[in-house]
């Protein structure tokens, strides 16, 4: 996801300003990226190391402020629809209801990161509590960013009203990341 994300920078925001998400990058982290490529030359099936996303993700937020909150809501209100109707149709066909996206989203989580538990229970009509435990790559840009997918997910089920309320998390002193998810159609 980190290269959809990268390819929406550049559209908002240009590619010079993408490009500038590299400069704290360190010499070793700085090889694995192209600034002269669209998204950095960042492919898509391909893992990056923490040193080369926690520093963009830091220079992101410190761009925007608020742990990068606005810019998670935003990347991901357009990425999800495309990244849901192109290569992650098969994924999000599996997990098109709450009850699928509880039953599968740890499954689903290891695809995608090499640290961290995740679960969710809906403890309620309408409401999902959304927990990761023991996520050592941790990154508050990143912890909205999964906040954000979520809840664009559940948009694209059909559920256009919805709150994202995070209860507790790693960066703020908690023993895991814990949001409260507030749906209905
Ligand atoms: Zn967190």
């Amino acid at each position: 996801m980190v290269r959809e994300l990268l390819l929406w920078h550049d559209r908002r925001f240009g590619h010079e300003e993408t490009a500038r998400l590299a400069s704290g990058l360190s010499p070793d982290a700085l090889a694995r990226v192209d600034t002269s490529q669209p998204a950095l030359g960042i492919l898509s099936a391909t893992w990056y190391p923490m040193s080369v996303t926690h520093p963009m993700m830091d220079a992101v937020a410190a761009r925007g402020g608020n742990e990068g909150r606005e810019f998670a809501m935003q990347a991901n209100r357009e990425v999800v629809p495309r990244m849901i109707r192109g290569v992650y149709r098969t994924m999000f066909d599996v997990v098109a209801s709450p009850e699928n996206y509880a039953r599968h989203v740890g499954r689903l989580w290891r695809r995608l990161h090499t640290t961290g538990e995740r679960s969710m229970v809906l403890r309620a009509p309408g409401e999902a509590v959304s927990r990761i435990d023991g996520w050592t790559g941790h990154h508050p840009l990143a912890c909205w960013l999964t906040i954000y997918t979520m809840a664009y997910v559940f948009d694209a089920m059909g559920y256009r009203h919805w709150t994202v309320e995070r209860l507790t998390c790693v960066a703020h002193g908690g023993e895991r990341c814990e949001t409260l998810l507030r749906f209905k159609k």
